[in-house]
Order: C-alpha cells, then structure tokens, then sequence
C-alpha cells in the first residue's frame, strides 16, 4: 500500500485523527436516526467495550473504530462478536 493510501480516512466515520469528546458527540448526531440504535441497545455495547481487553483510549484495537460511534450504529457489530 502506497502512502497516499494509507492516508485515506475511514469511510464508516471519518472522525478527526484525534477526535474530542465534542468531535464524538458531534459525529454520533450525524447519523440519521434510522440509523442508530436504540439507548438501550447502545448502552448495551457501551458495557461490552468498556470491559474488553481490545479497549484503548476510546478505540477498538481490533477494527480500529471510535468505539462510542460504531456502537451507534444499527449495521456495525463487534469484530469479535460480543454485541
Ligand atoms: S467492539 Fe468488540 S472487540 Fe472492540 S472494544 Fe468493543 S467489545 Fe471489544
């Protein structure tokens, strides 16, 4: 893969590199509502990363997705099946 590849963002979530709380929040809201699941559904995975070894600083170290934005997200799953 050549650099310009790998420069290519995320096309699920295109957060910011270093994306801030606000930044989270902000791509969250963007995600039409049809699309997202429900509180309870959210608070659900939330629990399942907040107890996982893949957990970094906010990231899933196995898909490297911003956990809080692909657990809202009605199509994502986790990448070792826990949600
Ligand atoms: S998405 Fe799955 S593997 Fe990643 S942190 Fe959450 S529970 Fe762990």
């Amino acid at each position: 893969m050549n650099e310009q590849m790998t420069r290519i963002p995320c096309r699920n979530c295109m957060p910011p590199v270093q994306a801030t709380a606000e930044d989270i929040a902000r791509i969250i809201e963007a995600i039409p509502e049809e699309r997202r699941v429900s509180d309870e559904e959210y608070n659900d995975r939330l629990a399942h990363c907040s107890g996982c070894e893949k957990l970094s600083e906010g990231t899933c170290s196995e898909c490297g997705c911003y956990v809080a934005v692909r657990c809202a997200r009605a199509r994502m799953y986790c990448p070792l099946y826990k949600w």
